[in-house]
């Protein structure tokens, strides 16, 4: 089938990670993948073992053997250079809390093998900007959360404070007060991302209870001037996003009240309105894309879809306990994709 220009704007690809070491005693794999097809195969532990598995097809799947270069070199690494280019793109990884997103983002800084996306794209942007002559760039970075659909700024002293979403004619949705910080290498913009990372711990007791509830989003603005023909100044803007979902699972569980019963049903919100934006997008049909309904949607609504790329990385763990939460994640992920 041939692909419409829509459908090119947004690639799904699947990462498995490997069985942890205390998961290794006590678990089975119920996944199989084959990375040289793109598909991946789920059985449920509990069904008659002649049920058949269920098969999905992705534009790439990743095994447990993956490297962190795989991912970038393969997936992130054009959406980068369209960036660089002056068009805007969007990275997620979406899944069950424990799955790699934080990992396949961020990795361990100091081991050069395990760096994840978000850095890997820092030095592939100030290497390429080191290589040319005739322009002057200025990269820009911010960084945010998303936490029950309200916005804090990871880069400014006081970030308990609310920050709005604007709307303007001249920027289009913009978070208002938002701190945008001028880098000119990759050490400095690391170090933006760390302080980030540090505020996003404070104030809660448990960080992995936090990053499994908000939505984190790093924002990088490469603006390029070039001297044209015309001997007049040609200036290009890309942005691009990259954002660690909160964590897919299923938060209201039975016997969940209250305030938690609230925040649960806000993080559901902003992901399933996410789906329904990235399925809009990738299915021609539609002529109306709902990107008003979550905060999330309307502060990327540049940056998904039109001359944007995307590119949502799904993670999931290959153990039987997960079997709901993986094929609700590889179901999410399914309807992402080119139809
Ligand atoms: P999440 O952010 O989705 O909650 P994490 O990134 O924190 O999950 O990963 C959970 C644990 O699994 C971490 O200890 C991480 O180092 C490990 N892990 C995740 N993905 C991989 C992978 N592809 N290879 C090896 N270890 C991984
Ligand atoms: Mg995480």
């Amino acid at each position: 089938m041939s692909r419409g220009k829509t459908c090119e704007a947004v690639r799904v690809v699947v990462r498995c990670r490997p069985l942890s070491r205390k998961e290794a005693s006590e678990c089975e794999s119920i996944l199989g993948i084959d990375e040289k097809v793109g598909q991946i195969t789920i059985r449920n532990p509990k069904a008659p073992p002649d049920e058949p598995m269920k098969v999905f097809t992705f534009d790439s799947v990743y095994g447990w053997g993956s490297k962190q270069r795989d991912i970038y070199d393969d997936v992130v690494r054009p959406l980068v250079e369209s960036v660089l280019q002056g068009f805007n793109g969007t990275i997620f990884a979406y899944g069950q809390t424990g799955t790699g997103k934080t990992h396949t983002m961020q990795g361990v800084s100091n081991d050069p093998d395990m760096r994840g996306v978000i850095p890997n794209s820092f030095q592939h942007i100030f290497t390429q900007i080191s290589r040319t002559q005739n322009q002057k760039y200025l990269v820009r970075s911010s960084y945010l959360e998303i936490y029950q659909e309200e916005i804090r700024d990871l880069l400014c002293k006081d970030n308990n404070k609310k920050l709005e979403l604007k709307e303007s004619s001249d920027f289009g949705v913009y978070v208002r007060d938002l701190s945008s910080v001028v880098t000119k290498n990759a050490t400095e913009i690391e170090h933006v991302m760390n302080l980030g990372n540090q505020s996003r711990s404070v104030g809660f007791t448990n960080m992995n209870e936090r990053s499994s509830r908000s939505h984190a989003i790093f924002v990088v603005t490469v603006e390029c001037s070039e001297v044209g023909p015309d001997g007049e100044d040609h200036i290009r803007v890309g942005k691009l996003n990259m954002v660690d979902l909160a964590g897919s699972e299923r938060q209201s569980k039975t016997g969940v009240k209250g305030r938690r019963l609230k925040e649960a049903a806000k993080i559901n919100l902003s992901l399933s309105a996410l789906g329904n934006v990235i399925s809009a997008l990738v299915d021609r049909r539609s002529t109306h894309i709902p990107y008003r309904d979550s905060k999330l949607t309307r502060l990327l609504q540049d940056s998904l879809g039109g001359n944007a790329k995307t590119v949502m990385i799904a993670t999931v763990g290959p153990s039987h306990k997960y079997f709901e939460e993986s094929l609700a994640t590889l179901r999410y992920a399914n309807r992402a994709k080119n139809i």
